[in-house]
């Protein structure tokens, strides 16, 4: 399980969260909104995980709304200013690289009559302030920018985004699912309105996330039923999912300078490895301005999926720039926006380091990948063809 090099796609449990849930699977099963003893119980643990996850963020307690996850966090954070605001205008600035919670929202949203722009981003990855604020206009209602980016790292400008947003009086949403535990967060100093977290990607339990919300910031409901999260979202609180990630933000964000370097270290070896040993290889996305346990690089002259076969055999999981194994043979969005070509986006591989990988799994997949890509390519028309 060391082996395991795809934490951008979900992360195992640490055993300090898993020791905060089980008592929540085992013994306390009240519902938090139940009055009597066994409830207040679950009350005091939802209540003790928002307070845990508040103040990962330098946000309040009575900020942030306990959710299904980051997908549900970005869906009701777009989908609900759209519907709150549309009064004021129905146009929502985005960006071309955004994770498919964002983006497919503002999809439907825009078969609904919304209007969306979708921002460019550079070679790095990275949006213009210039081209954010260009896009601004007396209609726009939202802003919804990631704070990084899931398969390249880029990190984004959100203070100087959040600044324009707040001086436009445009209210700002950023995804913030893979910058929590990477980049230090404070919801006031970055002046986002809204930010969705999610537990699986910082060792916590899967399906369940957050979404903060500034106080006095008006959005539409997504659910609806029960007078669960102060009326805002119906639904029996996910008790022990709730608890694993109050558990784990405490922890990663407790611990964030040391677990970034961790990373780091490790990436950069990474990284350093793979341009070196292997060549014809490019990494994608910014130099520095990057998550620290982000490697994405091209490999040319092969097919992504073969590598990620290859590898998962010899022990190692990746993942690559196509998503064919999510149903769909269409090169990665994000790749194509940073400029690549169909065939370097399939031939991409990327490796998000975690804090279970070991200096010696990164030996390890070192001494292993480039004999891979090589045979890979001995058996490429495209690598023999190449000029
Ligand atoms: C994983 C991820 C999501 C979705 O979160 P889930 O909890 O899996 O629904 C959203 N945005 C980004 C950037 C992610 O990496």
């Amino acid at each position: 399980m060391s082996m395991y090099f795809d934490n951008a796609g979900t992360t195992a449990i640490k055993p300090e969260v898993m020791e905060a849930v089980l008592p929540y699977l085992a013994g306390y099963y009240g519902n938090a909104s139940s009055i009597h003893a066994v409830g207040r119980d679950a009350r005091k643990a939802v209540e003790n995980a928002r307070a845990q996850v508040a103040a990962a963020i330098h946000a309040k307690p009575e900020e942030i709304y306990f959710t299904a996850g980051g997908t549900e966090s970005d869906n009701w954070a777009v989908k609900g200013t759209a519907f709150a605001h549309c009064e004021k205008g129905k146009h929502i600035i985005t960006s071309a690289i955004e994770h498919h919670a964002v983006l497919h929202s503002c999809q439907w949203l825009q078969k609904q009559g919304f209007d969306i722009t979708y921002l460019p981003v550079d070679a790095h990855g990275l949006v213009s302030l210039a081209d954010v604020e260009a896009a601004i206009r007396p209609d726009t209602i939202l802003i919804s920018i990631m704070m990084a980016n899931n398969e390249i790292g880029a990190i984004q400008p959100v203070a100087e985004i959040g600044a324009l947003a707040k001086a436009h009086k445009v209210l700002f949403h950023t995804d913030a699912v893979q910058a929590v535990g990477a980049v230090p967060i404070d919801v006031g100093a970055l002046g986002v309105d809204m930010l969705s977290l999610s537990g699986h990607k910082i060792y916590g339990v899967k399906g369940v996330g957050a979404l903060y919300i500034r106080q006095g910031v008006r959005i539409d409901s997504l659910l609806h039923g029960g007078a669960q999260e102060r009326g805002r979202r119906a639904g029996t609180e996910n008790l022990p999912a709730i608890v694993g990630l109050g558990a784990a933000i405490e922890l990663i964000t407790q611990d964030i300078e040391s677990h970034v370097l961790r990373l780091i270290k490790k990436r950069d070896r990474l990284i350093g490895g793979i341009l070196t040993a292997i060549p014809h290889t490019r990494l994608n996305g910014h130099p520095t301005r990057r998550l620290p346990g982000n490697v994405n690089v091209s490999v040319d002259y092969i097919e992504g999926e073969a590598l990620l076969l290859r590898l998962d055999l010899a022990g190692f999981q990746a993942s690559s720039g196509s998503a064919c194994t999510s149903g769909s043979l269409d090169p990665s969005h994000v790749l194509l926006a940073i400029g690549l070509s169909h065939e370097a986006a399939h031939g991409s591989l990327r490796l998000s380091v975690g804090d279970f990988n070991t200096e010696q799994d990164v030996d390890e997949l070192l001494a292993v990948l480039p004999g891979i890509v090589q045979s890979l390519r001995d058996m490429s028309p495209m690598y023999q063809n190449r000029s």
